[in-house]
């Protein structure tokens, strides 16, 4: 019986290079790569060797025979790739990790010293490419007291496979070749100069930390999040307070006192990964999140919530969701929450032209066989908790006295004269089109935009603000004045590639920077550094009193277990700074 990779493929590949007979496909040498929304067994080839399995750092490969309940349909999506891709499976020609040559010294002499900013996920692959084919010594900075990034602070709670990665980066945080300083902030505490006088490189992975901006009236009206809030609050972010999200959608109205007719409704604008982790988590049976390490707060704020119903806005249609397929299909099995797509003359259009070409398998097709429902947002949900999909609509204002009310949204089918097959009961045309031209209101106490992130600037690096980049070639940065590289600074993750692509793609990211600095120190492009590596530490310990290292990180570790343990939960994260350090400093 073959076997088929499921929902939580993470894409980092790990499968396809033990694959003996290469029926993993796309690998990383393909076009396809980083295109798709995972990778795919194909069953034909497959000789049930389980390789892949033992391989997968997420443990989503299984055999076809053993998918069940909502993974039973993965055996035929696996099949259904190479249907549509047909491939005959040849082996390439092998592709070997750079290396350094044997006895390599880097410049000044001693070993190569690589310093990376950050410590989620893209700078963990890169620590461990350096790791694995270098004798290199490594420096982790983190502005947190605690590791992981967006592993940590990113990825869902209740997708507690994903953050098994953490386990295959187990290796970089007990390298003896490794030294971590957290609790500093490289801009504020440390000056890039300082880094790259004491490394022979320096490896940004910061990410993409800024949420984008709809630049609509209205959009920082309390009540009104970015996604990047939004889910640093549900992970226990500790610079993002308990009371940073409100989840009781300003039930009454303060001037009138009644209640208003989106209390029980949230919009998240938005279509993408990030728009369906938030959506879940809103309706998720709170007593399935505590079995998890939601934040305290937000796994209390959920049990009070009164949201039952949740529209996720796009301002595309249903052939041009960002969501992947896995990530839409969970989405429609959540337990006790139906999904069911607004009804929009377009929209219907757009659905039954993907029903009627039996090639389509675009995100349209996936809508196919979902309730079609014209949904009137000026008035309270419909008992019951839903997910809502609303398709071509921009949202041009927030509405509120004092906090958010409504949404207004424009587009081909926001014309409140368009009611059309409305029952007698609903809204006044006057609300629905308040402004008589193609516009609609949307009432929701909460609203969460989800339209992507940000990258902010590196002080000491340049910075393309157009597109919140900083500059760079294959890795290396690149000084704009000249065009050339600035010797010694690298990128990886978002903060090269913008924010696509989840934790997996961090790998062949890591991968294309790490032989860029390889070849480099190689070509003997990188300056020796001039302070020492204690020198280094001595600096840190100056700046930061406060910053810790991997001894404190594993107190953090162990005191958010112990108070997980108690529950049944994997860890009860510690949500503020002060305590962070303070089980740190616990023995
Ligand atoms: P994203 O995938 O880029 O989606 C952004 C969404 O915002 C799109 O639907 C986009 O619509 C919309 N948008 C952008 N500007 C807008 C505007 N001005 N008005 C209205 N809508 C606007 O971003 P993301 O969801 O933050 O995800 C970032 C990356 O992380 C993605 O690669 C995602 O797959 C990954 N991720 C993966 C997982 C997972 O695997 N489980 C979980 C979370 C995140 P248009 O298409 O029309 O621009």
């Amino acid at each position: 019986m073959a076997y088929a990779i499921t929902r939580t493929c993470c894409n980092d590949a790990s499968c396809v290079s033990v694959c003996p007979v290469n029926c993993i496909h796309p690998t990383p040498d393909e076009p396809a790569f980083g295109h798709t929304d995972m990778l795919y067994v194909d069953p034909a080839a497959c000789i049930d060797c389980g390789a892949c399995a033992d391989a997968c750092p997420v443990d989503a490969i299984f055999p076809v025979d053993r998918l069940m309940g909502p993974d039973a349909l993965y055996g035929e999506l696996n099949r259904a790739y190479y249907r549509d891709h047909p491939t005959d499976h040849a082996w390439d020609a092998p592709v070997f990790p750079r290396s350094l040559p044997t006895g390599f010294a880097g410049p000044g002499g001693g070993s190569l010293r690589v310093a990376i900013v950050g410590t989620g996920p893209s700078a963990s692959y890169t620590a461990q490419a350096l790791l694995h084919s270098t004798g290199a010594e490594l420096t982790m900075i983190d502005r947190l007291p605690v590791a992981g990034g967006l592993l940590r602070y990113g990825v869902a709670p209740d997708h507690q496979s994903t953050k098994r990665i953490a386990d295959s980066f187990a290796s970089v945080f007990h390298d003896p070749r490794l030294r971590v300083h957290l609790n500093v902030e490289v801009g504020t505490d440390l000056t890039h100069a300082e880094l790259a006088a004491h490394h022979h490189a320096v490896v940004y992975a910061v990410g993409a930390a800024a949420d984008r901006r709809l630049d609509v009236p209205g959009e920082d009206l309390p009540g009104s999040v970015p996604a990047t809030t939004f889910v640093r609050w549900y992970n226990a972010e500790p610079t993002v307070p308990a009371d940073a999200v409100d989840l009781t959608g300003g039930a009454v109205d303060l001037a009138g006192g009644a209640q208003l007719a989106g209390a029980e409704r949230a919009v998240v604008i938005g279509n993408g990964n990030v728009a369906v982790d938030i959506a879940r988590i809103l309706l998720t049976d709170p007593d399935r999140l505590a079995a998890t390490d939601i934040a305290d707060h937000a796994l209390a704020a959920l049990r009070r919530s009164r949201i039952r119903e949740v529209v996720m806005v796009a301002r595309r249609g249903p052939g041009h969701a960002a969501w992947t397929t896995p990530e839409f299909l969970a989405l429609t099995q959540l337990p006790g929450v139906d999904v069911v797509v607004d009804d929009r003359p377009v929209v219907r259009a757009d659905l039954e032209a993907a029903a009627a070409d039996p090639t389509a398998t675009g995100t349209a097709a996936l809508l196919a066989g979902l309730p079609l429902e014209r949904v009137d947002g000026t008035r309270p949900p419909r008992p019951g908790r839903r997910i809502v999909l609303r398709f071509h609509a921009t949202p041009v204002e927030l509405l509120g006295a004092g906090r958010v009310e409504a949404v207004r949204l424009a587009g081909p089918d926001a014309a409140g004269a368009d009611l059309t097959g409305l029952d007698p009961t609903a809204a006044d045309p006057a609300e629905t089109d308040p402004a008589g031209a193609g516009e609609e209101l949307l009432h929701a106490g909460l609203v969460v935009r989800s339209i992507g992130h940000r990258g902010i600037p590196v002080p000491g690096l340049p910075f393309d603000e157009v597109t919140a980049t900083v500059p760079h070639r294959g890795g290396r940065v690149l000084d704009p004045a000249t065009g050339r590289p600035l010797p010694g600074a690298y990128l990886v993750g978002w903060a090269k590639r913008g924010s696509s692509g989840g934790i997996g793609a961090n790998r062949a990211c890591a991968a294309e920077t790490v032989d860029a600095l390889l070849d480099d120190a190689v070509a003997g492009v990188l300056r020796a550094p001039a302070g020492t590596r204690k020198e280094f530490d001595r600096l840190v310990r100056d700046r930061r009193p406060d910053a810790l290292g991997l001894r404190q990180l594993r107190a953090i570790d162990r005191a958010e277990r112990a108070r997980g343990e108690a529950t049944g939960r994997p860890r009860v994260k510690l949500p503020t700074v002060p305590a962070l350090l303070a089980a740190a400093a616990r023995r």
